[in-house]
């Protein structure tokens, strides 16, 4: 029994086994997950702020329209004194008159502080929607990529286990010493302790090798022989 090619299909099958293994690994960091992730918590973070400036003007609102609500009284009042005809005396009546005429200006100040606190709340109110839209669909492609990496390790787990099992049926068909030698070249060069012969050379180190070597090699016997080079099994 060739006992050669079927190492060689045992190297072949663990360097696709190390293969799945690493791209299960690396999958989740290779893909755009983290740069998602990333903006979530930015998008987070600045939908906080919005939440807090607009917490911040609904406060100032609060207390305007009590101010303009107070001012208002105040000048009404004085008003109504004007009309009833209060202080005949001019001195009297100049003063309601300049009372007047203070809450009339303190008034206006505070409408239009109102206004423009009423566009500030606007133009933050569009912010905040915009921000939670973008929020929403940044969520909805993490939750995608997500599930696209779940379902590419499940494949890649899949593949792993068929290798395994490929290779556990491998091993079975060879010698035990063959194995260990195997084993052994394996862990001193990375897994790859066969070397296939291409063109006279070594296809690992790429050395020609000696006629002898090549012969005894292409007679294909159950021997080993190796490189004279790396020190791999070759493999013709
Ligand atoms: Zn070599």
């Amino acid at each position: 029994m060739a006992y050669l090619p079927i190492l060689y299909q045992i190297q072949e099958t663990e360097k696709k086994y190390r293969s799945f293994e690493k791209r299960i690994k690396e999958l989740p960091t290779q893909t755009n997950k983290n740069s998602l992730e990333l903006l979530k918590s930015d998008l987070e973070a600045l939908l906080e702020t919005v939440k807090d400036r607009r917490k911040t003007i609904s406060n100032r609102q609060k207390s305007l329209d009590l101010d303009v609500a107070s001012c208002i009284a105040k000048l009404t009042k004085e008003e109504e004194k004007l009309y009833q005809g209060f202080g005949h005396n001019p001195r009297e009546l100049e003063k309601i008159q300049q009372k007047v005429s203070e809450y009339r200006k303190q008034k206006e100040k505070l409408e239009e502080e109102v206004l423009k606190l009423m566009e500030a709340d606007e133009t933050s109110d569009a912010e905040e929607q915009s921000l939670t839209n973008r929020y929403a669909q940044t969520e909805e492609e993490l939750w995608l990529v997500q599930q696209e990496i779940q379902d590419q390790i499940m494949e890649l787990q899949f593949l792993k286990e068929e290798a395994r099992m490929e290779l556990l049926d491998l091993a079975r068909q060879i010698p035990r010493e063959w194995l260990d030698k195997y084993r052994k070249l394996g862990k001193k060069h990375q897994g790859i302790a066969l070397a296939r012969v291409v063109n006279q050379t070594c296809g690992v180190c790429h050395i020609t090798l000696s006629d002898a070597s090549l012969s005894a090699v292409k007679r294909g016997e159950d021997k080993l022989f190796y490189c004279e080079n790396c020190g791999r099994i070759l493999y013709y």
